[in-house]
């Protein structure tokens, strides 16, 4: 394999769409570079010495504030792929309307490799450096949990930077994705994977797109395969496998397993707890190298793992009708051509995992405002409809039976009002896109139309601060 780099990968996307506005060069210059890119390097004691930490964050654009986007830990990252992942943040907060600018942050450790207290070292340390850059707050760059980090994390980079912004009553709106006990909003973690299953849903619902590439309408008895079992795979296969879809296969790095009549999700993690494994699972069969199982025959594809996993040296043998793509650049630019040549339909991850990020939207306005969401207005909302089913048994006799009752006067919590926000979100975004997609001459596929959607917010927001008169 000899692709582009992932940012390249990135840019060269934005331009092909680039070129179905009418924007001046100079604003469209602005809207794709990365407005500030920030390289550290820290000593940490671990318990084998001293260790040299490196780590980035980057702000890919701050036309809108704060800055937003997760910090990844893996060996893997280096400058390219932060970047890259900083601009589809961009261009992710415009589609899903979060008001928000594109960041993202990465730290080059293998967490597998280091013991909790020593990772809890490492993250807090990571926080002083960003801290010290004013790359952290809540109205300039709010991280959240990506690749190897999650609630744990976001629960110590709170702490940390509660301790430097001391009396500062904002400052737990500093890292969205925390624990719902250290100002959390209920309905994060699983976010990104139900945005996911929004996703589809919607895309699953239009009977022209589905007949043109060969489906019926609707997610129930749809062949589905899955790679990487971590928060946004888990949730999603979850969400998938309730709306009555087939799980047939899942990949993870040591290998894949695969049965045809359908997986269960949670007997798989709590399999691969015991033995360290998801091989081996009882009635499927293994398949190894776990690329291999991106090759199985299904419905859907979703990737949501790492980038840069279906390539010109597999997407020649990927035989699914629609590849969700969970992970942020899964397919390479190159491969994507094939695909499409192939009549795949893909469903891109700056807007199908934008799940995540509007979740957090959720959780930054929760710290702000101080209160949990729904507790000021659910007991008013109940009463007020109590009294409208009152009233109408009084006018037409009919008593309501309990269950009738208990879910007309409900009144919302905050689970029910974040997962309200994310439906809401995931599914005007997915029309927009599909109305650009269908609508405009020469746009052939959903990427595309997401980028200029994207690009068309983003210029807005630039045009009317009167940098470009
Ligand atoms: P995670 O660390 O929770 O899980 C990733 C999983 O993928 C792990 O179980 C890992 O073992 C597995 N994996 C790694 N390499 C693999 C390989 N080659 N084959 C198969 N499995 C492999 O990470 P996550 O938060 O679920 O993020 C996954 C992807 O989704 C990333 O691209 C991330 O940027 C993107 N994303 C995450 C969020 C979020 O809210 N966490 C939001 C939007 C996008």
């Amino acid at each position: 394999m000899n692709e582009q780099s992932f940012f390249e990968s990135v840019t060269r996307r934005f331009d092909k769409a680039a070129a179905f506005t009418n924007y001046p060069k100079g604003l469209l210059d602005q809207i794709k570079v990365c407005n500030s890119v920030y390289f550290m390097q820290f000593p940490v004691r671990l318990s084998k010495g001293i260790e040299v930490i490196s780590a980035w964050r980057v702000q890919h654009s701050q036309h809108k504030l704060p800055a937003k986007g997760g910090i990844r830990y893996s060996e893997m990252v280096n400058q390219d792929e932060v970047m890259a992942l900083a601009a589809l943040m961009t261009y992710k907060c415009a589609i899903a309307d979060v008001p928000f600018g594109g960041a993202k942050g990465g730290v080059k450790i293998n967490p597998k490799n280091y013991s909790e207290e020593e990772l809890e070292h490492i993250t807090r340390r990571y926080t002083t450096e960003l801290i010290k850059k004013n790359c952290i707050g809540p109205g300039l760059d709010v991280p959240a949990p990506d690749y190897g980090t999650g609630e744990r994390e976001m629960a110590w980079i709170a702490d940390t930077y509660a301790t430097f912004a001391l009396g500062q009553v904002d400052s737990l709106g500093c890292v969205t994705g925390k624990p719902v006990t250290q100002g959390g909003v209920r309905g994060r973690k699983e976010a990104t994977g139900r945005g996911i299953f929004f996703g589809l849903r919607e895309a699953f619902s239009n009977e022209a797109d589905m007949k043109a590439i060969g489906l019926t309408t609707g997610l129930e008895g749809k062949k589905v395969v899955v790679q990487g079992l971590g928060n946004v795979g888990y949730h999603a296969a979850k969400f998938l496998l309730e709306s009555g879809a087939i799980i047939i296969a899942l990949c993870e790095y040591e290998g894949a397993i695969f049965n045809p009549k359908g997986l269960d999700i949670d007997a798989i993690v709590a399999h691969r707890t015991a033995n360290k494994t998801i091989l081996g699972f009882p009635g499927a069969q293994d398949i190894t190298p776990s690329g291999k199982g991106l090759e199985i025959e299904c419905d859907i594809l979703v990737p949501a793992a790492l980038e840069n996993v279906i390539t010109t040296d597999n997407a020649a043998k990927i035989n699914a009708k629609v590849i969700a793509e969970g992970a942020n650049g899964p397919i390479t630019e190159e491969a994507e051509e094939l695909l499409l040549k192939k009549n795949i339909m893909i469903i891109p991850d700056m807007y199908l995992n934008s799940g995540g990020v509007t979740v957090s939207y959720f959780e930054w306005l929760k710290n702000l405002s101080h209160v949990r969401l729904g507790r000021m207005d659910k007991r008013f909302e109940e009463g007020s409809n109590i009294s409208i089913l009152q009233a109408v048994e009084k006018a037409t006799g009919y008593k309501f039976s309990e269950d009738e009752r208990r879910k007309a006067t409900h009144g919302a919590d905050e689970i029910d009002l974040v997962n309200s926000g994310l439906e809401e979100t995931m599914t005007s975004s997915y029309w927009q896109i599909h109305e650009i997609w269908k609508q405009r001459k020469g746009v052939e596929d959903l990427r595309t139309a997401a980028f200029i959607g994207a690009i068309e917010k983003v210029a807005t927001s630039y045009l009317s601060l009167g940098i470009f008169p």
